[in-house]
């Protein structure tokens, strides 16, 4: 892919310079790479000339984005840039509007020519891991509910802002393009607590692993950037020292801390390995965790598939996990799909699980066995009671490929159905209660019918997040819980003659 209409051959050392504002970035290691482009840590210096002399200024470290030079890639960015310009010239003075700051930020932008042909370049503030590393993290077991409702209320705020404020549709919410800013100290003390003197060995090394991928977002570059000769090697060295004597720490603490709760009961005792059936230790997580300061910043990013509420580039949107029932069968959409996928994610990240994983079988598609998971969990043996079930049928254009006219699937006969509550308590051992607030707080961004699904504004004074730790009196005095936001404007469907955007 490194060839012309490609990716940029960038490399370690490289200079890329804005000539606008006489900024440049020095490229100091890759932090990932996507379909559109490559990402880099870079050092922004300021060039200014002063007595005819030229000096450059640190300014900071940040996130470089590289597009592809191809065509198709530049339009499609050149659109993302205007996306994320609303997003950062949205005027707050007269709104209260948290969920700002939960979206990435544009810093700049402007465009390098290179062997491989013009490539866009972007530039972010720098940010840490993406949610599905840290699912990852946590083996697929799921993420400690105490991250997840931090996680969950702050993403809320931003869909609500991106919806109601931007005019906004991300399309492509999943765990990848969340982004976290972590505060160590606390990460610290996260990791401290679901640890236990069996796993010390992997915590050990878990640590170590955390601690690289989010030691570029620490103040100590910038403390290593007061004196001029800070190579990559020397930040390298001194997160090393860091990490062990963290490391130092923490085993201290795992070794000597009687109060360490005990590993869950599992059957399968015999080695340091996580067990494979699931567990939920949440409860001592959260019971201890609660004096703590706020532990996570977490930040919708990657906004290359969002579009506007008056004008969608495609139908073709969201990817498969996380794809509302309405882009399955060809309906009209809106913000209201966003919500869909948030409700997944969120699934996920408690579960380590997908919520909808669809496969392709000998006599259906992968559409059908989607649409069969979803009547599953969330209609009823009998179609025709199921109002929101009928109204979503009736209102696609491809519905008659799915369902016949009794609303029943097809091509899939034998359904066999498991409500959310069922699932959550009986395959990944939430308590009853735990179970009930969960599927309570899921259930009406999962709504069948796009129309009365809850927008994420009301969502945000949803009970299961009241206790969210470090945003526990915060609410949205703007939206009511559970009601739909279908009196904003582009909630289900393309908004024509919209004048805003
Ligand atoms: P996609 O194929 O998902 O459209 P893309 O080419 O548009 O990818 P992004 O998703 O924006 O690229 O970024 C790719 C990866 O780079 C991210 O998953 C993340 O790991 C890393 N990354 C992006 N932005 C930042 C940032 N601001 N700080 C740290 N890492 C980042
Ligand atoms: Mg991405
Ligand atoms: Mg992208």
């Amino acid at each position: 892919d490194y060839v012309p209409n490609g990716y940029h051959p960038a490399y370690i050392g490289e200079v890329l310079t804005n000539d606008q504002n006489n900024i440049s970035y020095t490229l100091i290691r890759k932090l990932g790479w996507g379909h559109f482009s490559t990402v880099w840590l870079a050092r922004a210096k300021k060039i200014e000339i002063k007595n005819s002399e030229v000096q450059s200024n640190d300014l900071k470290y940040v996130a470089v984005k590289i597009v592809r030079s191809a065509k198709h890639y530049t339009e499609t960015s050149i659109d993302e840039i205007k996306l994320l310009k609303k997003v950062k010239n949205f005027n707050t003075n007269n709104n209260n509007n948290i969920g700002q700051h939960n979206v990435i930020k544009l810093l700049d932008d402007f465009t390098i020519n290179g062997p491989n042909g013009n490539h866009i370049v972007m530039i972010f503030e720098i940010l840490g891991e993406n949610l599905l590393s840290l699912i990852k993290k946590f083996k697929h077991n799921g993420i400690p509910t105490i991250l997840v409702k931090q996680i969950a209320k702050q993403i809320l705020f931003a869909l609500d802002f991106l919806h109601r404020n931007c005019g906004i549709i991300h399309t492509d919410l999943k765990p990848e393009n969340i982004l976290l800013k972590i505060n160590n100290t606390n990460v610290l003390k996260l990791i401290d607590l679901i640890s236990n003197k069996k796993n010390l060995l992997k915590i050990l090394r878990f640590y170590q692993d955390f601690l690289s991928d989010i030691s570029i977002s620490r103040k100590k570059i910038n403390n290593n950037n007061n004196n001029n000769n800070n190579s990559p090697n020397k930040i390298l060295h001194s997160d090393n020292f860091l990490s062990s004597l963290s490391l130092m720490t923490i085993s201290n603490n795992i070794v000597n801390n009687s109060n360490f709760p005990t590993p869950p009961s599992s059957g399968s005792n015999h080695d340091t390995d996580l067990p494979d059936q699931k567990i939920n230790n949440n409860n001592q997580l959260n019971d201890r965790l609660y004096n703590d300061s706020n532990l996570i910043n977490a930040k919708i990013a990657d906004l290359g598939n969002a579009c506007w509420i008056d004008k969608h580039f495609t139908n073709d949107i969201q990817t498969r996990q996380y794809r509302a029932p309405e882009i399955i069968m060809g309906g009209s959409w809106g913000c209201s799909a966003d919500v869909w996928s948030f409700a997944c994610l969120i699934f996920e990240l408690l579960t380590g699980d997908y919520l909808f994983e669809p496969i392709e079988g000998h006599s259906y598609s992968r559409d059908d066995d989607h649409l069969a998971q979803i009547v599953e969990l969330l209609s009823c043996p009998n179609p025709h009671e199921d109002h929101d079930l009928v109204n979503l049928v009736n209102g696609c254009s491809k519905s008659s490929s799915f369902f016949n006219d009794n609303y029943h699937l097809q091509n899939l006969s034998s359904l066999r159905f498991w409500d959310l509550k069922r699932v959550l308590k009986e395959k990944y051992k939430f308590s009853e209660l735990e179970s009930r607030q969960i599927s309570d707080f899921l259930l009406p961004m999962l709504n069948l019918n796009p129309k009365k699904r809850a927008d994420a504004g009301g969502m945000i004074n949803h009970p299961w997040l009241e206790d969210t730790f470090g945003m526990e009196n915060v609410f949205n005095q703007e939206r009511k819980l559970y009601n739909s936001g279908l009196d904003m404007p582009g909630w289900c469907s393309e908004v024509f003659h919209y004048t805003l955007y």
